[in-house]
């Protein structure tokens, strides 16, 4: 590691739980983030700017006026443009060390699972339930650990599903049914702007923690998060035996 990059990354290698080779680790690294909103904007700039080698940011949508209350990659030039590329333009002004592979286009399970495959951690932040199934059960056919978010109104959830783990649930254990019809999206009922920070860096956190192999992630836990009333709580989340995607 060069004299620059000694000093851009030195408050992580004065940690003794990551140090020069942790930090060396992350350089090596490839993080699949499936999003480029509210969720995903703090999870590409937290794992950019700790210097992950390689970012690849999946976004087919555009930035728009309403996404800037929160979505804090974009920027109101970028209005209009490409939401992967809008990231990609923001991370290059942040960390020029990163490589970041833009996907601008919706990706079919095929194309998704070649990225998941080639991923040391996937980052859900997208913000619908065929994406959350589609990514849960291409990360236990891969064995990639998968960072779970999603907020809503001032509500936030986060868990870690570590399919290297043989006991760890999966999303589809959490969620077991398929429902259109709960579907909630920020367009229908609003979403707190500084809501989408908080649980988007707590999944930067554990991208990261898992990345570098350190502590304690959420597996087997989920976290509950009601910001209105500033309450953080965390369940027990079990395996499910008669999952249909990791049960027997
Ligand atoms: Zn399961």
């Amino acid at each position: 590691m060069q004299d620059d990059l000694l000093l851009r990354y030195s408050r992580h290698i004065m940690l003794p739980q990551i140090e020069y080779a942790g930090q060396e680790e992350l350089t090596q690294s490839h993080a699949l983030i499936i999003g480029a909103g509210g969720l995903g904007a703090p999870v590409a700039m937290y794992l950019a700017a700790a210097g992950v080698g390689t970012l690849t940011i999946c976004d087919f949508d555009q930035v728009d006026l309403t996404n800037l209350q929160r979505q804090i990659i974009h920027t109101t030039a970028a209005v209009g443009q490409n939401k992967a590329l809008s990231a990609q333009a923001t991370i290059a002004k942040l960390n020029p060390e990163v490589k970041v592979y833009a996907e601008t286009i919706r990706l079919n399970e095929d194309a998704l699972a070649g990225r998941v495959s080639v991923a040391d951690v996937v980052i859900d932040c997208s913000d619908n339930f065929v994406t959350r199934y589609l990514l849960n059960q291409l990360c236990f056919n891969h064995k990639t650990p998968l960072v779970s978010g999603a907020a809503i109104r001032f509500e936030g959830q986060l868990s870690v599903f570590d399919f290297r783990h043989e006991d760890s649930p999966c999303y589809h254990c959490l969620y077991p049914d398929v429902g259109d019809d709960q579907e909630l999206r920020c367009a229908d009922n609003g979403v707190f702007a500084p809501l989408v920070g908080m649980v988007g860096t707590a999944q930067a956190a554990e991208a990261l923690k898992i990345l570098l192999d350190i502590g304690h992630t959420m597996q087997g836990r989920l976290l509950l998060l009601d910001a209105l009333n500033a309450e953080w709580r965390t369940i027990r989340l079990k395996k499910d035996a008669s999952c249909a995607v990791c049960g027997h």
